[in-house]
């Protein structure tokens, strides 16, 4: 496996985390932590050569473009935002179709005044959870780089979300590793009814996990945990979803249920918008609103 420390050329490319190590990787590997450190990896654009929307709206604009799969996908609509793979490689069945609700029962519960508190229902996507935003960009770079098999450790909703995107497209085969009992059964059936390979291990999830990751690199199979620098690239679009629906201008407060990793990388949405040089249609009324992720469970 090759590394090309601080000389990839490539407009995007794969980089490792840890600021002191900083190495970077081609597109074209399939990778699950750093050769070098061991660190996680992130995926990286320099965005001084690569095309974004002049405006913001552009964005918007995608929706009265329906029929065209790439502009339905609530994910690949800010494909300019994560191009890491050409148009037709995208792998998509839909997912991201989600908006910002506004809930005026737990704002009333949490004491927030009324049409102050939003929410974003990701479990609208087709696998009924939020999983399918980073799995459509996790499976779109298997099949950029000829995967023909996908695997995953999981609880319920990854290994439903990997099922179906396997299922559907008929791409690749689904292998689902899950710990004794430790699995929704709800979730387990619809990643049998999509025809997963489902292997039972003694042990919980993180058993599960270290299982998985043995065998995908034994045998070459693609690992699609979160482990996996692409599927956080699809999940950052459901912060770009949610500043398109409050037209762009930053909440001040973001309430992320999940990891500390995930908080990271949503954060890392609020300013990707700036990072990737697209001019804001208008300037920002809220310069001086507090930008915060705050973790919620
Ligand atoms: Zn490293």
């Amino acid at each position: 496996m090759s590394t090309s420390v601080q000389t990839n050329t490539d407009p995007a490319f794969q980089r490792c985390l840890a600021p002191d190590c900083a190495a970077t990787y081609d597109l074209g590997q399939a990778l699950t932590s750093c050769s070098e450190c061991g660190g996680l990896l992130d995926v990286a654009y320099d965005w001084d050569r690569l095309p974004v929307p002049k405006s913001l709206r552009d964005f918007e604009k995608k929706w009265s473009r329906r029929n065209e799969p790439l502009c339905r996908s609530g994910v690949w609509r800010f494909h300019e935002l994560l191009p890491f793979a050409p148009p037709e490689k995208v792998v998509t069945i839909g997912e991201g179709q989600t908006m910002l609700q506004p809930s005026d029962g737990v704002a009333s519960y949490v004491g927030v005044d009324p049409g102050r508190l939003f929410l974003e229902y990701e479990g609208l996507n087709p696998s009924g959870s939020f999983k399918d935003n980073g799995m459509t960009a996790a499976f779109t770079h298997a099949h950029t780089i000829g995967a023909k098999r996908a695997a995953c450790a999981s609880t319920g909703n990854t290994s439903a979300s990997l099922a179906l995107y396997c299922g559907v497209s008929k791409l690749m085969q689904a292998v689902i590793f899950i710990g004794t009992g430790k699995i929704s059964y709800g979730k387990l059936s619809q990643a049998l009814d999509y025809g997963a390979l489902t292997l039972q291990i003694a042990g919980d999830f993180d058993d599960a996990m270290q299982r998985v990751r043995q065998v995908s690199e034994q045998l070459g199979i693609y690992l699609v945990n979160s482990v996996n620098p692409f599927r956080l690239e699809g999940q950052k679009t459901i912060m770009y979803r949610v500043l398109e629906s409050l037209d762009w201008q930053p909440p001040d407060w973001i309430v992320v249920p999940g990891q500390p990793g995930q908080q990271q990388r949503l954060r890392q949405s609020v300013y990707g918008v700036a990072r990737a040089r697209v001019d804001r249609s208008h300037p920002a009324a809220g310069s001086h609103q507090r930008h915060r992720c705050q973790h919620a469970s």
